[in-house]
């Protein structure tokens, strides 16, 4: 059994600009099967509490681990790691990076071992000469000398470490605990040519797509389902007056006092309205109006009586019930006030949005652009339905899939393209649509074959390469790469997995492109209420139905070219790599 150390904080450091990673939060990438995240926290399990040094607490609720929100974001790793010891009911905390996915548990134990041998001393790991301020642990004691040191801007680690005579530990030769990854192509050169996992996958794309930004006026009919761009705030009351909740009449409340069914109360009516009226008097003591629901209640009355609490009366009217003020009242902004922010931006406008907007007088709204999309199949072998069958031609399905869904799941502009195999044709064809839409997405041509082009077409055009190859059937071809910012997505030309990486890998892209407009897939965890038709060693995505009672695996065939059966699917069922898909097995299953 290792020890365990209780005076030490295991804490992870996952905040930081990241801005060489685009943004992306580097925790959640994998390195070897794992999420950098499960990498650290199985090397720093030892400790007996374990931290998240964060920026930002939203993007990492899902961690598992308790936050520190740093309160110096401003002051670099050095307002992490004051952060982190300002919090830490521990006497010293154990650092490392969150980019740091060849850690090893012998490292952070070596590293201990050595504080522990004196207590006090900053401990950091080292190569040489090279001191690596991001693996090391630092003692409670140093805490006034950090924050001094953030308040005089003075934040630089290794001029801090230089300072501090801080004990170092040679890391071995071979032993990558402290390398780094700082940005993509690093990441990239680390997971080396390998076929990648879906979620690596979708993360390299996003790692390189901005949402788009640029913004336009539509009607609240043409907003619906679209991505508001500013904030919607309230120019007026609303209701703009304090109006009337039902028919009856308006009075001094003081008038009514005492009064009851054999001890009525009476009132002069001085007038009568409707809704969309206005009396323009006072109502004084000892007098009231008619009114009706929704209309306005005048200067003077602060109640009103309901009509079934009176005699009905037309000139002078019995009230048989008395009633406190500002009861049956409704105020002016009783929904919203002048000045209150309705809708925010980013969320999506559904059709109780643009009522409230309506409320507000407003005819447009400022929304997103909607993301422009091409869509190239390619392959000598296709025909477009309506052309006569000829030999060794197919009708081509992936076009019509890809431009179809993406119009069934809304929230962009598509196109949709055929090019033959050629190279040059098709580098030339994305040359062109890259300049004016914000992701391509190709099927066809990415395997191994003489004529799999989209090899030849990313180094004609010099495009940088994300990925090539996804560790999931069907589909597993899959490559993206870069063309002057334009995401270029390519999937297999197999029917069905074009289906499936549309949904895995193009669709999380979508979502982010389009800030929300293109809503996200969902999974949810079901047992199966069949064994599947073939065990398999890949993680696979077979076609499903599944409703409130059931989880079926499709009749008939479940190979990547065929796609007959999918007209009546539902869902994706998800089986990790080898497993056999028995019945009762819980699994999860992507809903289309
Ligand atoms: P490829 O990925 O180009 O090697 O194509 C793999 C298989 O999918 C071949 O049998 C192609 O004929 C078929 N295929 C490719 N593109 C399409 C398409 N747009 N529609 C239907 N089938 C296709
Ligand atoms: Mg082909």
């Amino acid at each position: 059994m290792p020890r365990k150390y209780e005076n030490i904080a295991g804490v992870i450091l996952a905040g930081g600009k990241n801005s060489r990673m685009h943004g992306e939060k580097k925790l959640f990438f994998r390195y070897e099967e794992k999420t950098f995240l499960d990498c650290l926290k199985e090397c720093m399990q030892d400790f007996d509490r374990m931290y998240l040094s964060v920026d930002l607490a939203a993007p990492y609720q899902a961690a598992g681990l308790p936050l520190i929100v740093d309160h110096y974001p401003e002051s670099g790793p050095m307002g992490a790691v004051c952060s982190a010891l300002e919090e830490c009911p521990k006497e010293a905390v154990f650092i490392a990076a969150c980019d740091m996915p060849q850690l090893k548990r012998e490292t952070v134990r070596q590293l201990t071992e050595t504080y522990l041998q004196h207590p006090a001393r900053i401990t950091v790991a080292a190569e040489g000469e090279r001191i690596h301020a991001l693996l090391g642990i630092y003692p409670k004691s140093i805490l006034p000398e950090l924050k001094r040191r953030i308040a005089e801007g003075n934040y630089r680690m290794r001029d801090f470490l230089k300072s501090r005579d801080a004990a170092l530990v040679q890391l071995e030769q071979g032993d990558h605990s402290a390398a780094n990854i700082n940005s993509v192509p690093e990441y990239l050169a680390q997971i080396g040519d390998e076929p990648v996992d879906i979620e690596t996958a979708v993360n390299l794309i996003l790692g390189s797509t901005d949402p788009v930004s640029e913004t336009e006026p539509v009607t609240l009919a043409d907003a619906l389902g679209r991505i508001l761009a500013e904030h919607v705030r309230a120019d007026i009351d609303r209701p703009p007056f304090p109006r009337s909740p039902l028919d009856g009449y308006a009075v001094q409340a003081a008038d009514t006092e005492g009064a009851a069914a054999d001890r009525p109360v009476s009132l002069t009516v001085i007038g009568k309205i409707y809704a969309g009226q206005v009396f323009d008097g006072v109502v004084g003591e000892g007098e009231c109006i008619r009114l009706m629901t929704g209309a306005p209640i005048p200067e003077g009355a602060d109640t009103v009586i309901r009509q079934e609490d009176t005699d009905y009366g037309e000139d002078m009217v019995k009230i048989y019930a008395a009633q406190k003020a500002y009861e049956n009242y409704c105020d002016a902004g009783e929904d919203f006030k002048c000045g209150d922010i309705l809708l925010s931006t980013g969320m999506r406008v559904t059709s109780m949005a643009a009522a409230v907007a309506a409320g507000t007088g407003s005819e447009r709204l400022s929304v997103l652009r909607k993301p422009r999309v091409a869509v190239i199949s390619t392959g000598d072998e296709m025909l477009p339905a309506g052309l006569e069958l000829t030999p060794g031609k197919i009708y081509d399905t992936n076009l019509a899939f890809v431009t179809g869904r993406l119009t069934e799941l809304g929230g962009t502009a598509v196109t949709g393209l055929h090019s033959m195999d050629d190279t040059e044709g098709m580098a030339a064809l994305v040359r062109r649509l890259a300049s004016d839409h914000d992701l391509i997405v190709t099927t066809g041509g990415v395997s191994v074959g003489e004529k799999d082009i989209m090899h030849g077409v990313l180094e004609a055009l010099g495009a940088r390469r994300l990925f090539w190859r996804v560790k999931l059937k069907p589909g597993a071809p899959s490559l993206a790469f870069i063309y002057e910012n334009t995401p270029v997505i390519c999937l297999t030309g197999n029917p069905y997995g074009v289906m499936v990486n549309f949904e895995l890998l193009v669709r999380p892209v979508l979502v982010k492109l389009s800030g929300g407009g293109v809503p996200a897939g969902r999974k949810e965890c079901r047992q199966l209420s069949m064994d599947s038709p073939k065990r398999g060693k890949t993680r696979r995505f077979l076609k499903g139905i599944a409703d409130e009672e059931r989880v079926l695996f499709a009749e008939g065939s479940q190979a990547s070219g065929t796609i007959a059966s999918m007209a009546v699917c539902n869902c994706f069922i998800e089986l990790p790599a080898g497993s056999s898909g028995k019945k009762g097995e819980t699994v999860w299953v992507h809903y289309l």
